[in-house]
C-alpha cells in the first residue's frame, strides 16, 4: 500500500524522478539526492510504513528480502570494500522522510 503525499512512494510509482540503481516487486534502490558518503543509496520496501515497530510478518519478510539483496547491490554500486547500513527511526534520529528505508554508504573509508 502507497502514500499520495510520500515522496518515495511518489519515486517508487515514477511520479518523480530517480537515479535508480535496482528495483524488483518487493523494493527499489536509488541514490541519495544529497549523499553523505562517496556512494550513498537508499533502500526503500514497495510498501508505505514509517518505523520498524509497525512490522508484521509481511513487511518482515520484506525486510529480509531487502537484507538478502543489499550485499550484490552494495558490491555492484562502489562497495566492495565494505559499507554502512543506517535505519533512522524517529525524530531524535532526524527521520525526515516516514517511508521506512535503509541508507547504504560506503565507497570509502567512513569515519568512525
Ligand atoms: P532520513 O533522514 O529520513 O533517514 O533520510 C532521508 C533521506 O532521503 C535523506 O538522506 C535525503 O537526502 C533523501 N531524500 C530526500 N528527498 C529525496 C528525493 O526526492 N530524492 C532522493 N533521491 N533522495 C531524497
Ligand atoms: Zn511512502
Amino acid at each position: 500500500m502507497l502514500s499520495n503525499d510520500c515522496i518515495f512512494c511518489k519515486i517508487i510509482k515514477g511520479e518523480i524522478p530517480s537515479a535508480k540503481v535496482y528495483e524488483d516487486e518487493q523494493m527499489v534502490v536509488f541514490k541519495d539526492i544529497e549523499p553523505k558518503a562517496k556512494v550513498h543509496l537508499l533502500a526503500v520496501p514497495k510498501e508505505h510504513f514509517k518505523l520498524l515497530s509497525e512490522l508484521n510478518a509481511e513487511r518482515a519478510s520484506l525486510l529480509s528480502h531487502m537484507l538478502q539483496k543489499i550485499p550484490a547491490i552494495a558490491a555492484e554500486n562502489g562497495c566492495a570494500g565494505g559499507y554502512r547500513l543506517v535505519i533512522n527511526q524517529g525524530d531524535d534520529a532526524g527521520q525526515t522522510v516516514f517511508h521506512l528505508h535503509i541508507h547504504i554508504m560506503g565507497g570509502e573509508v567512513l569515519p568512525v
